[in-house]
């Protein structure tokens, strides 16, 4: 007889089963349960391949567009998902991947996802999530309190209070960013008299009935492409999303702020809102948000801070300061994906005024009646996980001088990169890190020297073949598997403004160590002398002049 391999087949008993009863300790899957809590690290490293196989190589496992027909047992499928998925992941809690924004997790982040999916509580209202509403509602006033610092009676009134809330959670800093523009764009075209109000009538009707021509947003040319999607989808149009010069430091320049204001009313177009990052994604940098807080005030218009990333600077006493001004903002967007070590998914906005939101309210009748405390009357998305329970127990876990000592630490490991690169002849550091992110490129002293004396052209050609340099130089690094920074392009004003590209890396991984750092830049040096294809072109032309 020939040998047949056991085949699941789908009926009600094992439908049942997979409802009911788990896999056993010793299956695939429960042995999977018990590595990753022993050692997640060891065992992402262990199943995650180092060398990268071309992504149309991997297209080919994910081809076919037919469900299943065949069931398939839970131990078989997960060996497929290790073999096909896990394999080819990336490995973004590697202390030698120091590109992206969102880095290792503590442990204790697991086991309590698990929990959270198992309870798999809705936080859209509190007949699905009873508990995680308060719970959610506390998270907000605590990153509240963090940005604002009212007294104890403050949050005491506003935490709990069914017509109000201090802010909004949500699945990221893009969805936070979108929720705090309608809330901007629905108070300055509120209901007057006739007029009902741009939520309810639109904004053609909108703009005739207050007389403007149009509205628009002022931020940096750093500011993160989220804004323009709020934008989109507020009908309000991208190009209305209007990208002010920032200075040498990467923050925004105030006197072009204030003529872009002036040219704005002039022609009659209402400025909805004012964004200040404090952070930017690209370098880091925070910009002055009290005089921009002061601007905002003159032209009466909603005053954003987007810290999405930055935000958890305001954990540390020593580095709170950097963001001074950042109480002065109608709303702050700050997502715990990403310095606050919580899984991804966890976003949000507080408002100063606690009525804000009553701008955005949504009633209806079976859920979100008024005056109930369900948190989904004034959120963009309906149905939520309870993602505010790992901020929570983070915050209670780690506590604010943990944080603190985390985001420190953070920034003390980018002030000793940022020295390492000063000291290498070869490198150049393209922005100082003001928190724990940099930027900085490969070019040969020669090189240097001479971009300091060369003509706008010659500049431009040189940087060229430096941006090709640099490209090839970050895939290569990624390629290989080691270690990973990521690249992006950014106007340097000493090169007229224009867009050069960089290696730009985040410190926020605990576990990098400075040893690593060194590495990282030995592995460049090695890839740079390999690059013969460019360097030979930039130095003969810059040997020629
Ligand atoms: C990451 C980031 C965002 C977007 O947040 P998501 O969580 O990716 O949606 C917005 N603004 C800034 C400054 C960011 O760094």
């Amino acid at each position: 007889m020939i040998h047949k391999k056991r085949q699941a087949q789908a009926t009600p008993e094992s439908l049942h089963q997979i409802f009911t009863i788990p896999e056993a300790p010793d299956s695939t899957l429960g042995r999977i349960e018990a590595e990753i809590s022993q050692n997640l690290n060891g065992f992402l490293a262990n199943h995650i391949v180092a060398t990268e196989k071309p992504l149309a190589e991997i297209e080919k496992d994910f081809a076919d567009s037919k469900i299943p027909e065949q069931p398939q047992y839970v131990s078989d499928h997960t060996h497929h998902l290790l073999d096909k998925l896990i394999s080819q992941s990336v490995h973004t809690s590697a202390p030698s991947f120091i590109g992206h924004m969102t880095s290792a997790l503590p442990y204790f982040q697991l086991p309590l996802s698990k929990l959270m999916t198992g309870l798999n509580q809705n936080l859209v209202k509190i007949e699905t999530s009873k508990a995680f509403t308060p719970l959610e509602r506390q998270v907000l006033g605590m990153m509240h309190r963090m940005v604002y610092q009212q007294n104890d009676g403050f949050y005491q009134q506003w935490m709990h209070s069914a017509e109000h809330s201090l802010g909004a959670f949500c699945s990221g800093g893009t969805v936070a960013n979108i929720t705090a523009l309608w809330v901007a764009r629905n108070t300055l075209l509120k209901p007057e008299g006739e007029f009902t109000g741009v939520a309810k009538q639109g904004l053609v009707k909108a703009l005739k009935h207050y007389g403007y021509d149009d509205i628009a947003i002022l931020v940096s040319e750093r500011g993160h492409y989220s804004l323009k999607k709020a934008a989109d989808i507020l009908g309000i149009g991208r190009d209305n999303v209007i990208a002010v010069k920032t200075d040498t430091n990467n923050r925004i320049n105030l006197s072009a702020l204030k003529a872009e204001c002036k040219r704005l009313k002039d022609n009659n177009i209402k400025l909805m809102a004012i964004v200040g990052i404090a952070g930017t994604t690209e370098t880091g940098s925070i910009d002055p948000l009290t005089e921009m807080a002061e601007i905002a005030k003159q032209y009466q218009c909603h005053f954003h801070v987007d810290a999405a990333w930055g935000g958890a600077t305001l954990l540390s006493n020593k580095y709170r300061s950097l963001l001074a001004g950042i109480e002065l903002a109608d709303s702050v967007t700050i997502d715990a994906h990403k310095q606050m070590y919580v899984p991804m998914g966890a976003g949000l906005v507080v408002f100063k005024n606690p009525e804000s939101v009553a701008a955005i309210e949504h009633h209806a009748e079976y859920i979100l009646r008024k005056g109930s405390k369900d948190l989904g009357s004034h959120t963009l998305e309906g149905s939520r996980p309870g993602m505010a329970m790992m901020v929570y127990a983070s915050m209670h876990i780690i506590s604010r001088p943990g944080y603190e000592m985390l985001i420190n630490q953070s920034i003390d490991k980018a002030k000793y990169f940022a020295d390492l690169i000063d000291c290498e002849a070869d490198f150049e550091l393209v922005s100082k890190p003001e928190l724990c992110l940099l930027t900085y490129r490969y070019v040969p002293q020669v090189v240097q020297q001479y971009l300091q004396t060369a003509n706008s052209q010659q500049r431009s050609e040189i940087n060229d073949l430096l941006d090709q340099l640099t490209r090839f130089i970050q895939k290569r690094q990624r390629e290989s598997g080691k270690s990973f920074v990521s690249r992006t392009r950014i106007e340097v004003e000493k090169y007229d403004g224009s867009k050069v590209s960089v290696f730009r890396v985040v410190l926020a991984n605990p576990l990098t160590t400075n040893e690593i750092l060194d590495e990282i830049l030995k592995e460049q040096k090695l890839l740079a002398a390999e690059s013969l294809q460019f360097l030979p072109q930039v130095l003969s032309k810059v040997l020629k002049s």
